[in-house]
């Protein structure tokens, strides 16, 4: 029976309806006052709406609430309260209180800090953040919080996004006056995150140490076939995913996730998801609990969804793509290029400031991309390149070169061009989206940034171009300011003009996979942060602590702290893999190539004593073959074990983390590179798990 999706739509959503239907009116009216300005929320109108989630909570059968929040794990951390409370006589009532929905003090000595609180006072404070709906997730009411310490330093990644929006609402807002717009009262940012995951068996997953404690393959012949058909992408769904697809829509949208578009991916068991686009906070945690949910509906399907950015060797990996733009509170999308003068100044100015701020920030941007995941994607020609440049297609970057050179778009004469007597042309996604190897493109009305992982939160990516942006804006104000509104058209002309000669070097519209990009880049001057390790220390870099001071999104501890957690995950990540690399060599690899080049030489044996005339060079050589194999995995095993060791006991953590990108990695790769090989040549009965043929194409 088909179903009424419309009312499934956020039924487990304390959503704006449920909030008009649940609260007295001066309570409504208020709360709506704080989610839309951020006003302070008074006492009486927390205790208000904690009456009200309680109620319609426990109508739908929730007994417990959380402060869910989002930590520097990568992860999303809760910890249950049921609403319980003794009313004597051994009796309960369910309660909730004001005080209890707008603060938590979860104990924060377990979650990385990076050395802001010291273990002895383990106190953290979770807030509530009224700008993100709460919603119910078995028989829990789950409350969005922003995670700080007890001295207020940011915990978390939410905190520093929000901090990012509001600085670039005020300083747009403050351009947009300046250029004459007085409507405007707020911007924000607004987020498309599109979601690659590989889907595998779960009976299979569970029998491969890599995939458990890794999420990705450590080695592995390569299946017979691979994406080279390219018969998967936007392929017929198979029954298996089709199933799980369907009923991953239906649970996201009851969570209130605008879950619209799904389809095979690239690589086999590869798929992608994406969302109709939301206002940053709100998009970044439902990106989080789709990525929960995702894993929680494969379960219940016999699958495993992989999130890892490289689950395995020679196929694509799994990346996330960030579509980024700028809405005013009226509705007006301020990276469409609209079709009047007055909007096309505004939106040169606005398109100006991003490519300024993706100039000047490059690095931070790679920054917000990195991970030890995401090191095997980028620059590995199935990503964009690990430098970072901006694509705009041939049409706008003319627009932009007629203002360089004082010449009217799409004409020869040299005259002084006037920015609102030549109405842009429209950009359609048709004519700006055609090269996909660009890490960050305008794709008609917003720009994409396609470098981050799959696995990533899209917080940070978002908190650093707010910031970036918002810097560029208000650079851009100062050199406005006091400019006669007559004036106004003439200073937006020679301030884009001046802005496009300094920052042009970030735009490239050419192939971000060649060779000749590399060394293009290089001449430019721009960025070429090829690994985690040799892009972190740009975050403590000069530049990048004034910017996030300067706008109060970190302070310099929350930024070294931050440098430091990072650093510690990549050591910490590499580690698991060298040890589980390790395990599943000597424990599962080793003794199947042991015991069948074994059985390969005795049988071999046998067969030529029964047959004098046998011709066993292929036998010979086959045994020759995996005995080498054995001798060098047992060799390198060894000495991948002892680094191991010693990258263990190195204090300093970026000397650590060079340690594992120059020296562990490498000889990673090395074991990956022989264990793979012998693989392809013993009998998938022999192996202790299962193999790619099987993970990739068993669905
Ligand atoms: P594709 O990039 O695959 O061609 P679309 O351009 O249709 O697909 O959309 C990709 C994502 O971009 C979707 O999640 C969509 O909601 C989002 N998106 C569209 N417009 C905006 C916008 N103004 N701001 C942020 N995201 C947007
Ligand atoms: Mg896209």
């Amino acid at each position: 029976m088909a179903k009424n999706i419309p009312a499934l739509y956020g039924s487990l959503v304390f959503n704006d309806k449920v909030m008009r239907n649940k609260l007295p009116k001066d309570m409504y009216k208020a709360l709506r006052k704080t989610i839309e300005n951020g006003t302070h929320l008074e006492l009486d109108v927390a205790n208000s709406v904690a009456v009200a989630m309680k109620e319609w909570a426990v109508e739908n059968g929730a007994t417990h609430y959380t402060h869910w929040f989002q930590p520097m794990t990568g992860f999303t951390a809760e910890k249950h309260d049921s609403f319980i409370t003794p009313s004597g006589e051994g009796e309960v009532i369910m309660d909730f209180s004001g005080k209890e929905l707008i603060k938590g003090e979860p104990d924060a000595s377990s979650f990385p800090s990076g050395g802001l609180r010291a273990t002895f006072e383990a106190r953290g404070y979770t807030a509530w953040d009224p700008t993100s709906p709460a919603f119910i997730k078995d028989g829990t009411l789950y409350i969005p919080t922003a995670f700080c310490s007890y001295s207020g330093e940011a915990l978390d990644k939410k905190t520093p996004l929000l901090r990012s929006m509001e600085t670039l609402s005020t300083e747009a807002v403050k351009m947009l006056k300046l250029l004459g717009n007085d409507t405007v009262t707020s911007v924000s940012t607004t987020i498309g995150p599109e979601q690659e995951y590989f889907l595998v068996d779960k009976e299979l997953y569970k029998k491969r140490k890599d995939l458990v404690f890794c999420g990705r393959t450590l080695f592995g012949a390569p299946a017979p076939k691979g994406q080279e058909m390219e018969d998967h992408y936007f392929g017929t769904l198979k029954p298996r995913v089709s199933a799980y697809m369907h009923d991953l829509d239906e649970e996201l949208w009851k969570l209130g996730i605008p879950a619209k578009t799904k389809h095979n991916e690239v690589a086999p068991a590869q798929h992608e998801l994406a969302p109709v686009f939301d206002t940053a906070n709100v998009a970044v945690d439902h990106n989080q609990l789709t990525m929960e949910v995702m894993k929680k509906v494969a379960d219940k399907h016999g699958l495993v969804c992989l999130l890892h950015e490289k689950p395995f060797e020679g196929i694509n990996g799994s990346g996330k793509h960030n579509n980024w733009s700028l809405v005013t509170n009226d509705g007006v999308n301020l990276l469409n290029p609209g079709t009047t003068p007055a909007q096309n100044i505004q939106f040169l100015v606005f398109l100006m400031a991003v490519i300024k701020a993706v100039d000047d920030y490059a690095d931070l941007m790679r920054i917000s991309a990195c991970g030890a995941g995401n090191d095997h994607r980028l620059g590995g020609n199935e990503a964009p390149p690990a430098i970072v440049s901006i694509f705009l297609g041939d049409e706008l970057t003319a627009v932009l070169q007629s203002i360089e050179n004082d010449t009217y778009f799409g004409k020869q004469e040299k005259i002084q061009m006037n920015i609102g007597a030549t109405v842009l042309p429209h950009f359609t996604k048709d004519n700006t989206d055609r090269n996909r190897t660009s890490p960050f493109a305008f794709t008609g009305n917003k720009f994409e940034f396609r470098m981050l992982g799959s696995s990533a939160s899209v917080a940070n990516p978002n908190m650093v171009l707010n910031t970036a942006v918002a810097e560029a804006l208000s650079q851009f104000y100062k050199e406005l300011e006091g400019t006669a509104p007559e004036d106004m058209e003439h200073a937006v002309h020679e301030l884009i003009k001046r802005a496009i000669q300094k920052h042009k070097k970030v735009i490239f519209n050419g192939n971000g996979y060649s060779e000749e990009w590399v060394k293009e880049a290089e001449k430019r001057g721009l960025y070429n942060l090829a690994s985690t390790p040799e892009a972190l220390p740009r975050f403590i870099a000069e530049k990048n602590v004034e910017l996030f001071t300067k706008h109060h999104i970190f302070t310099k501890e929350e930024i070294y702290s931050r440098y430091e957690i990072l650093l510690e995950n990549y050591v910490k990540t590499i580690g698991i893999e060298s040890r589980t690399l390790q395990e599943m060599l000597t424990k599962d690899f080793l003794p199947a190539v042991s015991s069948y080049t074994g059985s390969v030489a005795r049988d071999t044996a046998s067969r030529k004593a029964f047959l004098p005339s046998l011709s066993t060079e292929k036998e010979e050589k086959l045994v020759t073959d995996l005995t080498s194999a054995y001798e060098t995995l047992t060799g390198k095993v060894e000495a991948l074990k002892q680094l191991t060791c010693e990258v263990d006991s190195i204090e300093d953590m970026q000397k650590a983390a060079d340690a594992c990108h120059e020296k562990v990695l490498p000889l990673m790769e090395e074991l990956r590179v022989t264990a793979s090989d012998a693989e392809a040549k013993i009998p998938d009965a022999v192996l202790g798990y299962p193999t790619y043929d099987q993970l990739l194409f068993s669905l």
